[in-house]
């Protein structure tokens, strides 16, 4: 056999650019035997691919290389570039008045997005996902995640009982779940794991709750980054864990790296809920911190959404001189005042 060349060499790392190879590797790829001239060659040849930057010693072990990913620069100006709008998202509305969520005018979500719901165990936060996908109906969103199915693949009770009491037409309800042909506008995928594998691309996919079995919270970050990776120009809507009264879900600092809007959902008073913006990558008015209260009812309806901030008497305590403070009746927090909602899309004609 001829003595191995670089052309040859570099053909083949071309296709295997990013993972890692060894000497050895390369001399069974090649069919290159001990005693040959390619057999000495061909570390000759690495180490001048290597100072082509073509590979990198891992430096890990001898004759261990990277292959390097090659890129190119990416134009912009000498190319036509279609700048997109921001996406049509709609958030959840008041009951009582069908106004979207106050904020929803000051945020600007763009295509690829993560909005990220972390709370508290058993509070608000599937209210919230089926709020987000009753709202945007007619965007045809993909459901998936342990709230909804259960291992048999068959819908949970308590998902059919909150569809039914969001129906446009059941007593009280405001979404029409199916089309014209009865089929459900919705995509419901008995996903309860994997999720990246099985996100729709160019879909609003609510994932309803994403859990690390392993207890490797750590590795949540990995998955909020796959999802968004497999989204395209759809947005994903991912509910976490979160302990109570904590800054971010469980995973930290790792689930905001990769949430675009960030929704922090704890307990407010006895039996309301508080929503705090976490996170906002981008906003038309600051609203990073800001604190909303509200109640919820039959599992769906968010009723009495109001802007609410710290009680100033208490500081945030709920306590004065260890008896329960009767401005905010311990619960920490005052409503600011005003109406606190804001209508975009004011769609009274539903109600
Ligand atoms: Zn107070």
């Amino acid at each position: 056999m001829a003595e191995i060349t670089t052309i040859e060499i570099k053909d083949y790392l071309s296709q295997i650019q990013g993972k890692e190879i060894t000497l050895s590797d390369l001399r069974k790829e090649f069919n290159i035997l001990p005693g040959t001239k390619s057999f000495d060659a061909i570390r000759n040849i690495m180490f001048q691919l290597a100072e082509q930057r073509i590979v990198r010693p891992t430096g890990r072990r001898n004759g261990a290389y990277k292959v390097i990913t090659q890129i190119l620069p990416v134009p912009i100006f000498s190319v036509q570039r279609e700048r997109r709008p921001p996406f049509e998202l709609i958030f959840p509305r008041n009951y009582e008045t069908m106004m979207e969520m106050d904020f929803a005018n000051d945020v600007v979500i763009r295509e690829g997005d993560l909005i990220l719901i972390s709370g508290v165990s058993n509070y608000g936060k599937t209210t919230l996902a089926m709020n987000f996908c009753g709202e945007n109906i007619d965007k045809h969103p993909v459901l998936m995640g342990n709230e909804y199915t259960n291992p048999e693949c068959e819908p949970l009770p308590r998902f059919l009982n909150r569809l039914d009491a969001m129906d446009l037409n059941k007593d009280g309800g405001w979404v029409n779940w199916v089309d014209v042909d009865g089929n459900d506008k919705f995509t419901l995928l008995p996903v309860r794991d994997d999720f990246a594998e099985h996100i729709v691309k160019d879909k609003i996919n609510i994932i309803d709750w994403i859990n690390i079995e392993t207890g490797e919270h750590y590795m949540i970050g990995m998955v909020l980054d796959g999802i968004k990776r497999n989204n395209g120009r759809g947005v994903s809507i991912a509910v976490i864990q979160k302990a109570e009264g904590a800054t971010a879900g469980r995973g930290g600092q790792f689930t905001k790296d990769f949430a675009d809007l960030e929704l922090l959902i704890d307990k407010l008073g006895k039996n309301e809920i508080l929503l705090t913006i976490g996170k906002c990558k981008e906003y038309t008015k600051p609203v990073i911190g800001k604190t909303y209260g509200y109640s919820i009812f039959k599992g769906v309806k968010i009723m009495n959404f109001r802007e609410v901030k710290k009680c100033g008497r208490c500081h945030a305590t709920g306590y004065i001189k260890g008896a329960e403070c009767d401005t905010c009746q311990g619960s920490k927090y005052i409503d600011c005042g005003g109406s606190g909602y804001v209508s975009k899309k004011p769609l009274q004609e539903e109600l």
